[in-house]
């Protein structure tokens, strides 16, 4: 049978990794709509390439470029939020959530209203409104497949299994580029060296977030709101190797694991095949050939954003918006050189004491509107930081 898919965030890592996929394989998929933002050329060849109906451009003011490069064939384009919105609302069975930030939420949500099984890649959707992105998908009969590889590992670890025995989650972190730097260094780390990551080939911003940890920093708390676990029983470790993704550990003492080779392929194939598993074109795992994995604690002092992360978790209600755009905008300011790599989570723990006494926006229901409100309280407390910083 034909699954009929969209793809927003289609031109970045996660939607060029679900296209390479699809396009192997295009009789089994119906390619609705590809949306994108800058990256115009790469949006029309593969709307072309995979007979998507409509592609879409974040960037208004890209539409007369997009038009052009899709002149005389069936693909219709469009721009602007609207025409996002849009696309995400078009009814579908499966969409990829893969858009970067806090801006792949509104589409998370539309793809969910229309009833479509939604692979979340975009993991700041459950960071910043958790509980609306899981009451939307219950309230439309439809299901969250999660994307990173740490989250798919977990779900593909709990199949079948009773939530209620979990005694323990533990995501595994690669350490990111400065793993065996030591702090002395990493305060001089530059945007190139924070860019390179050792293990995974992934977009620019996670890349450096992996880098600070960041990343794993939300995962923590993404976890926390899909698998509705305690924030005390979800756990990281340091794994160089990047080949165990997660661990889960049951009441009987039981400790299941998810294995596989560093490529986003599997965690992406896996859900864009769910509840069926197909052949995914990547390498086979040699465990001779590896013959030792390695596992450490990670020290928060290396890594401030993930004790951050449990301040997060413990705070609830809109922290984790907070702590999702004060992050976009010190990412911001670092990828500008404006400021240091150590100064991003100094940033980001600065916003939050800021934003601790605003009780009224931090305890607002969970509404999109509300989300976004607090996402611009925290970009503007950060903002204001970050410019006392280049001032001094
Ligand atoms: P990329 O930066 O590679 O791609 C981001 C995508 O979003 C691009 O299609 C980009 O368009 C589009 N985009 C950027 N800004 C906007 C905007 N304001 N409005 C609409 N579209 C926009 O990111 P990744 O693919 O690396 O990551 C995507 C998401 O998946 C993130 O949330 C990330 O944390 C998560 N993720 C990524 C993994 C990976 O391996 N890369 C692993 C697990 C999770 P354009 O390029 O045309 O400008």
């Amino acid at each position: 049978m034909t699954r009929s898919v969209s793809i927003f965030g289609a031109t970045g890592s996660i939607g060029q990794n679900t296209i390479d996929l699809i396009s192997r394989d295009l009789n089994s998929y119906q390619v609705v709509a590809l949306t994108g933002a800058s990256n115009i050329k790469q949006l029309a060849t593969d709307a072309i390439r995979v007979g998507a109906e409509i592609a879409v451009t974040a960037n208004e003011n890209r539409l007369v470029d997009l038009k052009a490069a899709l002149n005389g064939t069936s693909v219709i384009a469009a721009a602007g939020a609207t025409a996002l919105e849009e696309a995400a609302s078009r009814p579908v069975d499966w969409a990829m959530s893969a858009i970067v930030g806090v801006a792949g939420l509104q589409s998370s949500l539309k793809a969910l209203e229309s009833g479509a099984l939604l692979a979340l890649a975009n993991k700041e959707s459950l960071v910043c409104a958790g509980e609306l992105v899981l009451k939307t998908a219950k309230k439309y009969d439809t299901r969250l497949l999660p994307v990173d590889s740490e989250h798919s590992a977990i779900f593909q670890c709990l199949s079948g299994e009773d939530h209620s025995t979990i005694e323990r989650i533990i995501i595994t972190a690669s350490g990111g580029a400065f793993r065996d730097w030591s702090l002395e260094a990493i305060k001089t780390a530059t945007l190139k060296q924070a860019s390179t990551h050792p293990n995974w080939n992934m977009g620019q911003r996670i890349t450096i977030d992996s880098a600070s940890m960041f990343n794993k920093a939300l995962e923590v708390i993404e976890a926390k709101e899909y698998f509705s676990v305690s924030s005390h029983d979800i756990e990281t470790l340091i794994h160089p190797e990047s080949i165990v993704h997660a661990f889960v550990g049951f009441l009987d003492g039981g400790f299941l694991a998810h294995v596989g080779p560093p490529d986003m392929r599997h965690a992406i194939g896996y859900a864009l095949n769910w509840p069926k598993r197909k052949n995914i074109p990547i390498e086979r795992l040699d465990l001779a050939k590896i013959s030792q994995l390695n596992f450490f604690e990670p020290d928060l002092n290396r890594y401030p954003a993930l004790r951050l992360a449990y301040d997060v978790m413990a705070r609830g209600g809109l922290a984790g918006a907070i702590f999702n755009g004060a992050k976009e905008c010190a990412l911001d300011a670092f990828i500008a050189e404006q400021i240091g790599f150590l100064d991003m989570a100094e940033v980001v723990e600065e916003v939050l004491i800021r934003c601790d006494s605003k009780q009224d926006i931090l305890d607002a229901e969970i509404s999109f509107e509300n989300v976004m409100q607090a996402d611009q309280l925290a970009r503007c407390r950060a903002d204001e930081i970050i410019q006392e910083r280049i001032r001094k």
